[in-house]
């Protein structure tokens, strides 16, 4: 199996450890999404997509939050499913490799595709650069027209413009 494609979309500014999010194709035929590139203690790793766990509620069906004390749908409290002191899994993935060369080959993948992406960002800020440089060239020209126009209607000089 080979990651045939990788689209990235960068966390906005400000996001603590959140990176980026990812959606890869295998083999050209299966798509992945909401696959997560976090900055942990260790440098970058991908978090596969997950899901919150929920219970139902005993009285509607209605599914909750494990820590709701009260059923979203109905309103009724719920028998606490989280017991006291314990630490529960929270989460689940809904994707995810079975062995830690799939993972492994995922994770190269992903993470050489940000690298890439990073480094196409740095290569067009020179562009950007050249971009306001021509603005300004543009602005100075409307300038000196815009003088050269007050100078010829009313005579106006405004001064080592023209
Ligand atoms: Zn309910």
């Amino acid at each position: 199996m080979k990651v045939t494609d990788v689209a990235i979309q960068l966390a906005p500014q400000g996001q603590d450890r959140l990176r980026g999010f990812c959606c890869i194709t295998l083999d050209g035929c299966f798509v992945v999404r909401d696959i997560k590139i976090i900055n942990g203690p260790n440098g970058l790793f991908v978090a596969m997509p997950s899901r919150k766990i929920m219970a139902s509620c005993p009285g509607c069906r209605t599914k909750n939050h494990l820590h709701a004390r009260f059923c979203n749908q109905c309103g009724a409290q719920l028998p606490s499913m989280v017991p006291a002191g314990e630490r529960v899994k929270m989460h689940c993935d809904v994707a995810h490799p079975i062995n830690g060369d799939c993972r492994q080959m995922i994770e190269k993948e992903i993470l050489a595709a940000f690298d890439n992406l990073l480094a196409d960002l740095q290569a067009a800020i020179p562009i950007d650069h050249h971009a306001a440089d021509d603005l300004v060239s543009r602005l100075t020209t409307y300038r000196q027209k815009a003088a050269d126009l007050l100078h010829q209607a009313y005579g106006v000089d405004l001064g080592g413009e023209t």
